[in-house]
Formats: C-alpha cells, sequence, structure tokens
C-alpha cells in the first residue's frame, strides 16, 4: 500500500490560518483506532445486544446485573488502550489557536489521557460511577472493592444501600447543564468547527455543527463514512481520524505560530 497524502483544500487552510476560534466535537469513532468499539461496530462480545436497549434507566432498572456487566466490560477493555495518534494530533493543535475546545461524546476519558486541556464532556465519564438513590460518587478503589464483593452483580452504595451506575448519560435522560451550555456558546462562536468520529445522529451533540455552521463557521467532517451532516459540510475527509488529524497537526505548524 501506497503512503495516503491527505489534501486539505485551500478554503480551509486559509480559514485555519486567521482563525481565533477553533471547535473539535468528536464521536466514537475517535477512539475507534485505540480499539474502542463504537455503537454501530460489528465486532465484539456484546454484539449481539442492541446498545440502545441496554444504556437507558429502564433496562438498568429492570436488569441492573445485565447493565452492570455490560458497563464493567466496557471499562476495563477501556482501562487497557491508549490514546491514538487522533488524540495526540489534538493536543499538539491546541497549542496554536488562541481559542480552542473539544466537545466530546465519548466517555472513555482518552481525550484528557492524551493531554488536552480544553475537554468538554456532553456524555459523562464511565470511570466514575454514583448512586442512583443519594448521588454520591464511589470511587475506583472502593468500586474494586465493591465489585469484588458483588461478584458479577450490580454493586450496593456503602451509604444508602441503593444501585450503583455509571455517570454517563444514557438514551433518554438529559445532559449536563453546564457542558451543554458551553458546548453550545463554543459552537456559536467557532471560525472552524471539526466533526469528528460521529455519526451526527445522538441529539443534542449532533446540532451544534448546524449552530456553527449557521453562524458563519467553516464546517469539516473527518470520518470514513457519510453521515447525516456530510451534505451540510464544507468539506469531507474521508478517512480515519488517526491520519486525518495529525497530517493537519502537521498543516497549522506550517502555517501558525506556537502560542501557547
Ligand atoms: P457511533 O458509534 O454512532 O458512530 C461512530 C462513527 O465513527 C461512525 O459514523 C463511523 O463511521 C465513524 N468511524 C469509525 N471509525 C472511524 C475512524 N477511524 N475515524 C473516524 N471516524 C470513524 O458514535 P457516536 O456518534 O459517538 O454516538 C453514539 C454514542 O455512543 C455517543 O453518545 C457516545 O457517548 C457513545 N459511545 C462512546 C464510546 C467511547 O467513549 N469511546 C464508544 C461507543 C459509544
Ligand atoms: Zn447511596
Amino acid at each position: 500500500m501506497g503512503k495516503s497524502l491527505i489534501k486539505f483544500s485551500e478554503k480551509l487552510i486559509d480559514r485555519l490560518k486567521v482563525a481565533y476560534n477553533v471547535v473539535v466535537l468528536t464521536g466514537a469513532g475517535m477512539s475507534a483506532a485505540s480499539g474502542v468499539p463504537t455503537f454501530r461496530g460489528k465486532d465484539g462480545l456484546w454484539n449481539k445486544f442492541n446498545p440502545e436497549e441496554l444504556a437507558n434507566i429502564n433496562a438498568f432498572l429492570r436488569n441492573p446485573d445485565l447493565v452492570w456487566e455490560w458497563y464493567s466490560w466496557r471499562r476495563n477493555l477501556i482501562k487497557n488502550v491508549n490514546p491514538n495518534l487522533g488524540h495526540y494530533a489534538l493536543v499538539d493543535m491546541e497549542q496554536y489557536f488562541p481559542e480552542f475546545a473539544v466537545i466530546t461524546q465519548n466517555v472513555d476519558n482518552l481525550h484528557q489521557q492524551a493531554g488536552s486541556k480544553s475537554v468538554i464532556e456532553l456524555h459523562g465519564n464511565i470511570m466514575r460511577n454514583k448512586c442512583i438513590d443519594c448521588g454520591q460518587y464511589i470511587s475506583e478503589e472502593d468500586l474494586l472493592k465493591l465489585e469484588e464483593e458483588a461478584e458479577k452483580k450490580v454493586p450496593h452504595c456503602p451509604q444508602c444501600g441503593g444501585l450503583i451506575r455509571p455517570d454517563v448519560v444514557w438514551f433518554g435522560e438529559l445532559l449536563p447543564q453546564d457542558a451543554i451550555e458551553k458546548a453550545r456558546e463554543l459552537s456559536a462562536a467557532a471560525e472552524v468547527f471539526f466533526s469528528v468520529g460521529t455519526s451526527s445522529q445522538v441529539e443534542p451533540a449532533a446540532s451544534l455543527p448546524y449552530l456553527a455552521k449557521g453562524n458563519g463557521a467553516y464546517l469539516v467532517e473527518i470520518n470514513p463514512e457519510a453521515t447525516p451532516l456530510s451534505s451540510v459540510a464544507d468539506e469531507c475527509l474521508r478517512e480515519g481520524v488517526e491520519k486525518v488529524l495529525p497530517a493537519l497537526s502537521m498543516e497549522i505548524e506550517k502555517i501558525r505560530k506556537r502560542i501557547k
């Protein structure tokens, strides 16, 4: 296989040369190259379940052990993976723009692990867990103990006996208010907006690129496959993030001065 050269349009380069404000919205495809399966992926032990049937409060109340087991499996998988070149490219890019933010739908903590400073988590974080009744957070250390005691079953809150759940946003739940507000504010102010590795189907995150574009941003999609956003984007780069973002970061290095 030959080297794949990624070509960025002059329009995009011109926008990036002068941009003050850049926003990158990421989805599960961002972490695919790290080995974290996307929800619409085809492999995996859990393929027989539809994530939408597991990632909701009713499923949890009906069958907490099953939902817990699925999250434990995902949490352990995520613990054992590393950020990929795409995550690291975003860390580099942060240094070239006065305002640069990553808005993520991912719950895997990989942006933070890579070193990105400005990360907005729209859907929570799978590493955090809390009691559904009293709301108390359970530290990772305590969780390991509780999980061991509970064997394969869902652990209970040491304080009130309530069920413990991951601190992620389930289908049908509201996003953390401050996170979505900040995400909207940043998107409206963005001069260049990248939608990266997301199927653009989960609201309200899916509306952010429209908000950005409606306020004058240049909209770029990075995804090997087309999504509902593709026809609205100014430019679509049909390759994996692990290729496109390092190439983009090298391009930015050429056209801008490092300021941070
Ligand atoms: P999704 O699973 O619906 O879509 C993933 C998208 O990534 C697809 O459009 C696919 O074409 C694209 N993709 C696959 N490999 C890619 C690559 N190498 N580079 C670029 N794009 C690639 O994911 P979503 O849009 O984020 O929405 C589903 C929900 O699933 C979100 O709420 C998210 O919280 C959750 N989720 C998170 C993780 C995680 O934290 N890593 C994993 C799975 C699901
Ligand atoms: Zn409790």
